[in-house]
């Protein structure tokens, strides 16, 4: 019995200690009723020996892990530090085993959270690794029924969160917030105060058209989110793809969007039908420099032209 209470109180006194190592103010969540749930084929996990990847050093413990070359790079940012690695978007499972060993065995120390910018099988795809590891998924709480309900598969997150939420691993600070439904309805920006870096993905871009036809877009959101990018004290946006970016870049895209929008719903507004209306969209210099434009100028008339006509009524 004494030595019961000894071992007691010994765990006791270990409890506040493992609080201040790793700790978060998400949410856990029950994923047991998933366990059995239906998975469609991972796109992303065929071997890809020859796929190009890499962990590069942003600033001090952040990182910025890629995977892809050209306009398929999908990246995510690393934090290091001595508890161990918090990774932003695995991103593919073909790489993903890749970004585990070279986390563990360069910097010897356990990935002990991933966090899913959004609920998009391209960017948290290859998350399972991690989690056969002992890595907590964490994400927006929106997050959860479409990974589940679109198939995808990749580990569910556990640990969840509706507005902020605020992760301490080895004594460095990680924000998460949650935006208005911008691209998709479940993203979280990750913030790195200490570093003024910042996870934009797919919202931000950097000098490059938004992809296709804006799909999983709202754009009264996006620009809300644009407008809070705007607020941040950042040098430094990871978006998820290609380049990284700056806030100047942000604002460049703010100003391509609300010009867009505001044309389409001026030509529909004038009674212009879609094979009128993208003959007369115009583009400005400036965006007509950016990465993709050949390829994206048409699909990003055709989803602000969806998104336009199905939010406005005439007289009628
Ligand atoms: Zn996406």
């Amino acid at each position: 019995m004494q030595k019961l209470t000894r071992l007691l109180i010994t765990a006791l006194a270990a409890l506040p200690l493992q609080l201040a190592v790793a700790a978060d103010n998400g949410q856990s969540i029950d994923v047991s009723p998933y366990k059995n749930r239906i998975k469609l084929p991972d796109f992303t996990a065929t071997a890809c020996p020859n796929t190009p990847r890499d962990l590069v050093q942003v600033k001090g413990n952040l990182y910025r892990h890629t995977t892809g070359a050209g306009l398929a790079v999908h990246s995510g940012l690393v934090l290091i530090t001595k508890e161990g690695a918090l990774v932003i978007d695995p991103a593919m499972a073909c790489t993903s085993t890749w970004l585990y060993n070279e986390i563990t065995e360069r910097f010897k120390v356990p990935v002990k959270y991933v966090v899913y910018t959004h609920a998009h099988a391209d960017h948290i795809s290859g998350a399972n690794v991690f989690a056969e590891h002992g890595a907590t998924i964490v994400a927006n709480r929106r997050a959860v029924e479409p990974i589940v309900g679109e198939k995808i598969d990749t580990a569910l997150p556990t640990r969840v969160f509706d507005e902020d939420m605020k992760i301490t691993l080895g004594g460095e600070t990680v924000l998460l917030h949650h935006v208005s439904p911008s691209h998709s309805d479940s993203m979280s920006m990750v913030l790195f105060p200490d570093y003024k870096v910042l996870q934009c993905t797919d919202v931000c871009e950097s000098k490059t058209m938004p992809y296709n036809d804006l799909l999983d877009f709202y754009y009264t959101g996006w620009i809300d989110t644009l407008d809070w990018v705007a607020k941040q004290d950042v040098e430094f946006i990871d978006v998820g793809h290609y380049t990284p970016a700056t806030k100047a870049d942000q604002l460049a895209l703010r100003t391509y969007m609300v010009d867009l929008h505001q044309q389409v719903l001026d030509l529909v507004r004038a009674g212009q039908s879609w094979d009128q209306l993208y003959r007369n969209v115009k583009f400005s210099p400036e965006v007509q420099q950016w990465t993709g434009f050949n390829n994206m100028k048409m699909a990003n008339i055709q989803g602000m032209y969806r998104w336009v006509e199905n939010h406005r009524r005439g007289v009628w």
